[in-house]
């Protein structure tokens, strides 16, 4: 069965959620579509101390009040994934795994994605293959793991890691020797001109198999932690909407895209500063005109 909204929202992050706030209290018929949970990149954050009016907190803490605050208003929060979408019509029709939705206006905000390694990680999500530092440290707390970097990439990872693990090594596809020596920390050790490649394990993982120095090589590891960056989510938007040349969402300054009634707000828009409260200022925008 099709459902039918004023306003469907795509993304349940800081961006998607303000914008359902705003659209709700307009008294408009709104949800948010969201494939994992509310809160988006938010939830893995550490540590924040420049949103406004707290002068440090988790992103775990914020990203719960958000959500708190969806729910207290009563917006709609439809846990599906969209996989297409036709905007060719006056009506917008978004197809997620589960089911269709149709609305009039539709607000992207679908944010950013890691990149992934493009190997057989798939095969080992959720056992030993992590694309969140931060999040999935303490589950390898006291063993050793590796980070899959590219010119530095997973360093920021790796120093996260190396809090709660015995030893971390970063494999880099690019030559780091001449920023290896800055690395102090005696647990972290970066490997350089690395190309993995394949995830070895029966149930877990085990190993990564990489290509070094011409010859392949073992490194034996509880985890993989792909930290290869970060690029907006923006696949099946791709030949609908315009698009700057490092994939982001074109908007004008109202968050209005190249199609009549479909907004882009926070990290997926295309402009400078990707931070909480400008995702909040764009979210903001669009639910007001929605
Ligand atoms: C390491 C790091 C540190 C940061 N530190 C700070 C900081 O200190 N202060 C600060 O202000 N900002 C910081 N940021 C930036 C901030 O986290 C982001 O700007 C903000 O969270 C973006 O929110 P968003 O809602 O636009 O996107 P996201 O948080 O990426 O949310 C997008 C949501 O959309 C969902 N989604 C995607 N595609 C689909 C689909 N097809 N169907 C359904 N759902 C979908 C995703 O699951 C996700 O929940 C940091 C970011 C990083 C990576």
């Amino acid at each position: 069965m099709e459902k039918k909204f004023d306003v469907l929202i795509i993304g349940g992050g800081v961006a998607g959620m303000t914008a359902g706030i705003y659209a709700k209290r307009r008294g408009r018929n709104v949800a948010i579509i969201e494939k994992f949970t509310l809160g988006g990149q938010v939830l893995s954050l550490n540590r924040i101390e420049n949103f406004p009016s707290q002068s440090e907190i988790d992103g775990l803490t914020l990203g719960q009040m958000f959500a708190k605050q969806v729910k207290h208003l009563g917006i709609g929060v439809i846990l599906d994934d969209i996989e297409k979408i036709d905007f060719t019509g006056k009506e917008k029709i978004l197809f997620g795994k589960k089911q269709t939705y149709r609305a009039e206006s539709v607000i992207i905000a679908t944010g950013l994605a890691s990149v992934p390694l493009g190997k057989n990680e798939d095969d080992f999500l959720g056992r030993g293959v992590s694309f969140c530092a931060v999040c999935d440290a303490n589950f390898y707390k006291g063993k050793d793991v590796c980070v899959a970097s590219k010119g530095g990439s997973g360093i920021k990872g790796a120093l996260d890691l190396a809090g709660v693990c015995s030893k971390v090594t970063v494999l880099d596809s690019q030559d780091m020797s001449k920023f290896a020596s800055n690395f102090k920390n005696p647990k972290i050790e970066v490997v350089s001109n690395v190309e993995i490649e394949k995830v070895e394990g029966s149930d877990t993982v085990e190993g990564v198999l990489a290509k070094l120095n011409g010859k392949e090589k073992l490194f034996k590891t509880s985890a993989l932690f792909v930290e290869l960056g970060k690029r907006p989510k923006t696949d099946i938007f791709k030949r609908v909407l315009d698009l700057d040349d490092r994939g982001f969402i074109k908007t004008d300054a109202n968050m209005q895209t190249s199609q009549e009634n479909v907004f882009a707000v926070g990290d997926v828009r295309s402009g400078f500063l990707k931070q909480i409260v400008t995702a909040c200022g764009d979210g903001a925008i669009a639910g007001q005109l929605a």
